[in-house]
Parts: C-alpha cells; structure tokens; sequence
C-alpha cells in the first residue's frame, strides 16, 4: 500500500527524485537532504507502513538485512570509522516522516554528531518496579 500524502512514499517509488545510492523491488536507500555525517542515508520500504509497530516481520527482517550489506558497502566508500543504525518511532523518538526508515549512519573519528543519551542512574527499587512491569 502506498500513501498519497506520504513523501516518502513518492521518493521510494521513484515519483519524487533522490539521490538513491542503492534500489532493489521492494526498498530505495537515499541520501539523507539533512545529513548528521558525511554520507547519512535513510532505507526507506517501497510499500507503506508508518513505523515499526506496523511493518510486517517479512518487510522488517529484509530492511535489517540490507542495513548489514549497506553498512559494509558505505564503509568501504566513505572509509569512515564506525557506523551507527537508528530508526525512530513516534515524536517522542524524534521521528518526524511517518514512514518508516532506517538511518544509515557513517561515523568519523571526531565528526561532532550529537547522538546519544546521558545514562541516568536508578535505584535497586526502582530497577525492580520496572522489571515487574513485565510481569503484570
Ligand atoms: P526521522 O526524524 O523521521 O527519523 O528522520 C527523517 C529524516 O528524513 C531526517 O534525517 C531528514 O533530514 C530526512 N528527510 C526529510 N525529508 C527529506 C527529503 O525530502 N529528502 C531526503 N533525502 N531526506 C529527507
Ligand atoms: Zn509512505
């Protein structure tokens, strides 16, 4: 299915231009127009589905496969160092293309990129309330 309001959905299927560095039937890997790093890119599916809770296992085991080959590949082009794979979901997470996609994200020694998080501290009690949850 695809989504007449969805620009990724254009991109992916070819009616909008991108730099595509890589196309099979079912996914298009672009350059990202925003990029974080030198050679950022983004997997994005050929078909509709807005985020992870949404995409069907079958699509979703494909799109994570291409994210190891794509990996390979741009780090033997770019050279870079290491390599970051992120995919957001929901604002919260910092998506904003409800379409869903995998950040493709070369590293370089130094490069500045601001991904992460500051690790909190929790308390035994604290650890233990949220392990329960699991079992609720
Ligand atoms: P999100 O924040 O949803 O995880 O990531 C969306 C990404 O898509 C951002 O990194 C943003 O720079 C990129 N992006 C948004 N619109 C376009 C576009 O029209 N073309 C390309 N190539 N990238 C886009
Ligand atoms: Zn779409």
């Amino acid at each position: 299915m695809k989504d007449s309001n969805c620009i990724f959905c254009k991109i992916a299927n070819g009616e909008i231009p991108s730099a595509t560095i890589y196309e099979d039937g079912e996914f298009r890997v672009i350059l990202d127009r925003g990029p974080a790093t030198w050679g950022h890119a983004l997997i994005l599916p050929k078909e509709h589905f807005s985020d992870i809770y949404e995409i069907e296992d079958e699509v979703l085991t494909k799109a994570f496969v291409l994210a190891k080959k794509m990996a390979e590949r741009m780090t033997e082009v770019l050279k870079c160092d290491g390599f970051n794979i992120i995919q957001n979901n929901g604002s919260p997470a910092g998506q904003t293309v409800f379409h869903f996609h995998i950040h493709l994200l070369p590293r370089y020694t130094d490069d500045g990129a601001k991904i992460g998080w500051k690790p909190n501290e929790i308390s035994d009690e604290d650890l233990k309330k949220c392990l329960e949850q699991f079992s609720e």
